[in-house]
């Protein structure tokens, strides 16, 4: 790809589009846009004298002939282009392998403050500071994870000299850390298990058989990932009546108080990880809070697990630890009740001494330590690759719900009040499930010789349904 910015060209080469969208031919829906902010025009202006680029929409500036921001489309300085776009049907048209639209902005850009300490020579990570996530960087592999780590430890070192630009986390804005590849979901803590099961099936058949032996988990979405702070909207879905399936908003929304493992490297299709590969391959781990709707989870989960109840959303802490700020914390998890098969078995610990809670319109809920699960995210992304399945770098493994065995040590609401038979008090009033407006807060937090590691926030306020 070749720009020209503040007069220069630059150069780079990608291995994918630019352009991160879908769009289609024609504007159908100017009421998506801010009417009275743009002014929708007919085609050309006069720094663009090619009859088959049109301006749709332009943004005045206070300086005549200017535009803050113009959104320009069709593109394609061909007679065919042109023809096509001004005499076709009026109805939506797919454009592939092609530019689309663009935007056009009197405003230069800015660089980044990675990007520009980058410049400076102050840290190098080949360029991947500049990109808007880290899946570049992490890419990279992790002799560079831990180059970069030092290379920051020594910048941000009491008395160093460096002339590291800093901001106050309070003027941050926080991103999502990484392109999220794909989400998988699993489910090991015992108490979580034992509990969720005997409210679905009944204690008999609480803990599925081959639990004890394998971990288990779905495939969930990568595309309703989002970063702490985003809003959630309570989802629509079809749950069990007393005359059958009624389509309602949901009325047993809960949350999940989970880890997600960010898996570092790729591996390819066929081949199978081991599990101390697999260790070597997590880059680190963020707060993840896997939003279900349990009315719609109970009547649609079999055969094949949850669907729709998980996809309504998934919140993330936007700070990665990574493994080696972590590795001083390893720990053991929950005992074995039987001797796994060999190709889950751990040659060390693959727990982390973590304290993991949650609170509701800021009441602590619950507390446990993320060292009651019984499968670490090495046996996860081991057993994800039994079968060849390749793994990319960004791919995000949920560990499931953390919960310990006491009620206040649950991680979800399904459990703390057994499928709403028994309230909770938050703030003076009884809850069962979540209500528009709550916020839920994840936290987790490691505590060292005179420090301690924070995840970050990894928050989301419920909005009411759209009916
Ligand atoms: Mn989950």
């Amino acid at each position: 790809m070749v720009i020209k910015w503040c007069g220069r060209f630059h150069e780079t080469w990608i291995g994918h589009s630019p352009l991160d969208v879908v769009s289609w031919h024609g504007n159908y829906c100017p009421c998506k846009y801010d009417l009275r902010t743009y002014s929708p025009v007919g085609a050309i202006l006069f720094d663009h004298p090619d009859p088959s680029i049109f301006t749709v929409l332009t943004a005045p500036s206070g300086q005549e002939r200017t535009a803050n921001i113009d959104f320009v489309l069709p593109h394609g300085p061909d007679r065919d282009a042109f023809e096509h776009a001004t005499s076709g049907a009026l109805k939506p048209e797919k454009f592939d392998e092609t530019m689309s639209f663009m935007f056009e902005t009197r405003f230069p850009q800015h660089l980044t403050e990675y990007a520009a300490r980058e410049a400076r020579g102050l840290l190098d990570a080949g360029g991947t500071f500049a990109e808007p996530r880290l899946n570049g960087f992490i890419a990279r592999g992790r002799a560079e994870w831990g180059r970069i780590r030092a290379a920051l430890t020594a910048l941000l070192a009491e008395g160093a000299t460096g002339e590291l630009p800093l901001l106050p986390l309070a003027q941050a804005r926080m991103y999502l850390p990484i392109r999220v590849t794909e989400f998988t979901d699993f489910y090991a803590s015992r108490s979580h298990a034992f509990n969720v099961g005997m409210l679905f099936r009944g204690p008999e058949n609480a803990l599925p058989p081959q639990w004890t032996h394998m971990p288990i988990g779905y495939n969930g979405r990568a595309s309703s990932v989002v970063v702490s702070g985003t809003a959630i909207t309570r989802p629509m879905g079809q749950v069990r009546g007393p005359d059958g399936p009624v389509w309602a908003p949901s009325g047993r929304l809960d949350l999940e108080l989970e880890l997600g493992a960010i898996v570092g490297a790729d591996s390819p299709m066929g081949t199978r990880l081991s599990v101390e590969d697999a260790e070597a391959m997590i880059f680190g781990y963020v707060l993840l809070n896997d939003w279900s709707a349990r009315d719609v989870q109970a009547w649609e989960y079999q055969p094949l697990g949850p669907f729709q109840s998980k996809a309504l959303g998934t919140t993330i802490s936007p700070w990665i630890v990574t493994v080696a700020a972590l590795e001083p914390f390893r720990c053991a998890g929950a005992p074995r009740s039987n001797p796994l098969l060999p190709y889950l078995h751990e040659e060390r610990p693959g727990f982390f001494d973590l304290t993991v809670g949650w609170s509701m319109n800021g009441q602590p809920m619950a507390r446990t330590n993320y060292n009651v699960m019984y499968y670490s995210s090495a046996q996860q992304l081991a057993h994800h690759t039994e079968s060849g399945c390749p793994m990319r770098v960004g791919d995000l493994l949920g560990s499931g719900t953390i919960s310990g065995p006491a009620r206040d040590q649950t991680g979800a609401l399904l459990e703390m009040t057994e499928n709403g038979k028994a309230p909770v008090m938050v703030n003076g009033a009884p809850r069962t499930f979540i209500e528009d407006g709550d916020e839920i807060a994840l936290f987790a937090e490691a505590r060292g010789e005179g420090y301690r590691i924070g995840f970050g926030p990894c928050t989301g306020r419920i909005l009411p349904a759209k009916a």
